[in-house]
């Protein structure tokens, strides 16, 4: 166990609603299922009417939430989470939803992003003498709710709710569920760092990360909930709120790039046909009269990357590395060991495809290199005659604070570093990105955070 940092709520997955005739349990596990790329560590579920019942657990939801434990939760309304912790605090206290108990009310919250706040919020709360059960953000944003409003939670309005949110955590980057009794409150904060879907379907009104969530259900409406926009669930309906005037809109290019399913549509673009342009514009700005014998997706993110570079650069495409699903994602392993062994449990590559040919591996990004550096080992090892790897994403450079894993600059393999220097590194024979400025043939206006991909000015490098 490690608790170095309480960052710990970043890139989630939240599912919420009310279903009218039914049990939602059911649907709230089959839409987590669908967000499992989101968090694998932990998954939990809070449902009930008056009185809530969570059940939650680390691992995979499938283990977490077993169909016996689902077939004890009942109600209309509830709310889910997959989590996804980035520094390996493991402490079953921070998996979600988390539940209280107030003025004789119980009160769900499932949170995805990272309040930056949170921390000062906890240290005045700590001094006044207040406990704390967990190191997460949501309770600290729970706490904060609780003495705001100091009144039933059946009493709780959007309006105050949002106010609260706005007032304390306008600098961070939340989406929200609340579960309070008979209601659900929804809220994506000012700058829409990351995404928040709505679905009005024949099964009921549910809130959603990603629209992929949705799929299985006859739904009737799908949008996106807008940065500075919240919703109201409750048995008679549902309401959509602005709160505020976003001042500054800052969506993540990142949950195109890598985060989201491939099959959602994150920001009102598809995920898939993103990754695919990227894939084309990189062909044609860094590689125009490169040629190999092998196209290589580094899977799941890499595939429509690569699917549009062989586009572009009539080079076939083939599956070199079969990706084993049930292995959780190597990134969020707390050390350097961890994450290569994982990486060599998640690739098995094809021989066939890989021996006496000249590679261009795709990903969508390379963080620290782990994942490049091992699978370029492979297929040396399976008899490759050159390996080049090519990344959609520009190099990043920059630590995000706005929740997406991104660890300590010197961590990062492209921070200070040539082409040259990177391909060394990880064994390739050459290495190249995406131009940062080509991104903006993707990701049109200025609507979009690339702060990983821009140096501080004003920061010096101590090695
Ligand atoms: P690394 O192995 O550290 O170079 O990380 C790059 C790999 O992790 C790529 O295959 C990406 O698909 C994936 N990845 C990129 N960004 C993230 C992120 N923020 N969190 C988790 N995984 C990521």
């Amino acid at each position: 166990m490690n608790f170095k940092n309480d960052k710990i709520n970043e890139e989630c997955g939240i599912f919420g609603g009310y279903s009218p005739q039914k049990n939602i349990a059911p649907y709230i596990k089959c839409a987590l299922l669908k967000l499992q790329h989101r968090g694998q560590e932990a998954a939990g579920i809070s449902c009930g009417n008056n009185f809530q019942k969570v059940v939650k657990d680390c691992g995979l939801v499938n283990s977490a939430l077993e169909n016996f434990l689902i077939k004890e939760l009942e109600g209309n309304f509830g709310i889910g989470h997959v989590r996804y912790s980035t520094f390996g605090d493991d402490r079953k206290e921070n998996i979600q939803p988390l539940k209280i108990t107030y003025m004789g009310e119980d009160v769900s919250l499932a949170h995805n992003g990272n309040v930056s706040q949170a921390k000062k919020i906890r240290e005045r709360f700590e001094r006044l003498g207040e406990v704390f059960l967990s190191s997460s953000d949501s309770e600290v944003m729970l706490k904060t709710l609780i003495f705001s409003l100091k009144k039933k939670p059946s009493l709780w309005t959007f309006d105050e709710v949002a106010k609260c949110l706005k007032k304390n955590f306008s600098l961070g980057a939340y989406c929200i569920l609340l579960y309070l009794p008979n209601r659900i409150l929804a809220f994506r904060d000012n700058f829409g760092y990351r995404p928040l879907m709505f679905a009005k379907c024949k099964e009921g009104y549910f809130v959603a990360s990603e629209d992929v969530a949705f799929y299985g259900l006859n739904a009737d409406e799908i949008i996106e909930i807008k940065p500075a926009e919240g919703i109201e669930i409750t048995g008679e309906g549902y309401q959509i709120k602005s709160f505020a005037t976003p001042k500054e809109i800052r969506q993540c290019v990142f949950e195109q790039i890598y985060f989201s399913s491939s099959a959602s549509n994150v920001f009102y673009k598809n995920v898939y046909e993103t990754r695919v342009r990227l894939g084309e514009i990189l062909f044609n700005s860094v590689d125009n009269n490169f040629t190999a014998d092998v196209a290589i997706p580094v899977m799941d993110s890499g595939l429509g990357c690569a699917i549009g570079y062989s586009q572009a650069s009539k080079i076939p495409f083939h599956l070199g590395l079969i990706r084993n699903n049930w292995m959780e994602r190597s990134f969020i392993q707390p050390n350097q060991d961890k994450r290569s062994f994982n990486v060599k449990q998640k690739f098995i590559p094809i021989k066939s495809v890989i021996n006496g040919k000249k590679i261009v591996l795709i990903d969508d990004s390379l963080v620290r290199g782990t994942t490049s550096s091992e699978i370029i080992k492979m297929l040396r090892k399976c008899g490759a005659k050159e390996v080049h790897m090519r990344s959609v994403s520009p190099k990043i450079i920059n630590t995000c604070l706005w929740g997406v894993d991104i660890p300590t600059k010197t961590e990062l393999i492209s921070f200070g570093k040539t082409d040259g220097q990177i391909a060394s590194l990880i064994g390739a024979d050459s290495v190249k990105f995406l131009p940062p400025e080509m991104l903006s043939k993707v990701f049109e206006g200025n609507v979009w955070c690339k702060k990983c991909f821009k140096e501080d000015k004003n920061e010096v490098f101590l090695p």
